[in-house]
């Protein structure tokens, strides 16, 4: 059988070259890590066992989880007043977890500024009394309130941000600084779609969670950085599994963590260690390249009379980057087309249509330039 993909136009060598994969998420992974695991992947540093055949409570497996844990903290420069957990259930499961853990059954804040927020928020109400402190709903999320008009409530346990819409395509460039708002509860941030995109101020965030498929790794690992003041308030209805401070206690190791995606996630960090551009490395270099990637791909679309994207350009997501054709009925036939020139997972998510490239830390500046030449020529063919 003939594989549509077989003769895609950018390959070089079958070997180092792959089709480029813009999926929002289970998401694409640096082909070097695939690599190394699969050579990995039945004998793990010739103890004669693979990864998934450990006890995570063998000396082999301690290793991969704390060498996975300090690249992280020292990858985002977490103080040591945060706690990292290693957790399952997605972010999902995040939303009922925080307010388990943080709200007291009491009320808490929410901004509004796109899809997750607002599952976050709904989820939260089986649990608290959640209230709306800012939304862009008015504006169809094609931005990010901005906080000087938010109405913070001075009773609330915590206020929880989503700060990269993975659907809409809107992103929080700048962490608010609650503090100088004069705002004593603490921030909670879903990062799950641009954790590691670029360095986070952690003396704004009281609780960070993120669920690994974007820019971690496989899915089915979640990453919550939670400050260690805040432990210690669930609610008795709270799961143990998912009680932060028992999580915490026991490094994570309560219960089976998710040992093969911690693997993954260790060697995903390493990558990113490994990164450069120029003078920088690590997380910084990473930013550079996104910003670089974002700007290519936001620039041919703002220029074509084909493509568009209805973001406020001041909140556009460098991760996820929403986009229509003029003529929606030529969906179809720029999907194919991209699909045979090895660009993959362009559809956009079925609540606001068109199109999606998501061009995560793992899509090469290479991915974007394949993609910026290819929306050129299909609008040189369409119009
Ligand atoms: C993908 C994603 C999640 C996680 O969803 P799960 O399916 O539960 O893993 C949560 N928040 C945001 C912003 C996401 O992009």
């Amino acid at each position: 059988m003939r594989s549509p993909l077989k003769d895609f136009a950018f390959s070089t060598s079958k070997d180092t070259m792959r089709p480029f994969n813009f999926s929002a998420g289970p998401a694409t992974i640096p082909l070097e890590v695939l690599n190394r695991a699969a050579q990995e992947m039945s004998n793990w540093h010739g103890c004669g066992m693979g990864v998934m055949e450990m006890s995570h409570r063998g000396k082999e497996f301690i290793s991969i989880y704390e060498q996975a844990e300090r690249l992280f903290r020292s990858l985002l420069s977490i103080p040591l007043e945060f706690k990292i957990l290693f957790m399952q259930g997605g972010g999902l499961a995040e939303n009922a977890i925080v307010p388990m853990n943080l709200s007291r059954s009491l009320e808490v804040d929410f901004v509004l500024s796109g899809s997750w927020s607002e599952k976050s928020f709904k989820e939260a109400k089986r649990y608290c009394s959640p209230k709306v402190a800012a939304s862009s709903e008015s504006s169809e999320f094609h931005d990010f309130p901005d906080p000087s008009t938010w109405q913070l409530n001075a009773k609330a346990q915590y206020l929880h941000i989503c700060t990269n819409e993975t659907i809409h395509g809107v992103e929080c460039h700048d962490l608010p600084d609650l503090k100088a708002m004069g705002y004593n509860a603490p921030l909670v941030i879903d990062f799950s779609s641009h954790v590691l995109s670029k360095p986070v101020d952690w003396s704004r965030v009281g609780l960070a969670f993120a669920g690994a498929q974007k820019n971690i790794g496989p899915a089915g690992l979640t990453l919550v950085v939670v400050r260690e003041d805040l432990l210690g308030h669930a609610l008795a209805i709270c799961p143990s599994a998912f009680d932060y401070t028992t999580v915490a206690k026991n490094s994570s190791m309560y219960n089976t963590p998710p040992t093969y995606g911690i693997y993954m996630a260790g060697l995903i960090f390493e990558w990113i260690k490994e990164q450069r551009e120029g003078e920088l490395s690590g997380v910084q270099a990473l930013q550079k390249r996104n910003q670089d990637k974002a700007r290519l791909l936001y620039e041919t679309i703002d220029a074509s009379n084909f493509f568009s994207n209805p973001v406020a350009p001041h909140a556009r997501s460098l991760m996820n980057v929403p986009f229509f054709l003029k003529d929606p009925s030529k969906d179809a036939l720029f999907l194919s087309q991209a699909n045979e020139r090895g660009l993959l997972q362009l559809k956009g998510h079925k609540s606001v249509g068109g199109m999606r490239a998501s061009i995560y830390n793992a899509m090469p500046l290479e991915g974007v330039q394949a993609l910026v030449a290819f929306l050129k020529e299909f609008e040189a063919t369409q119009t």
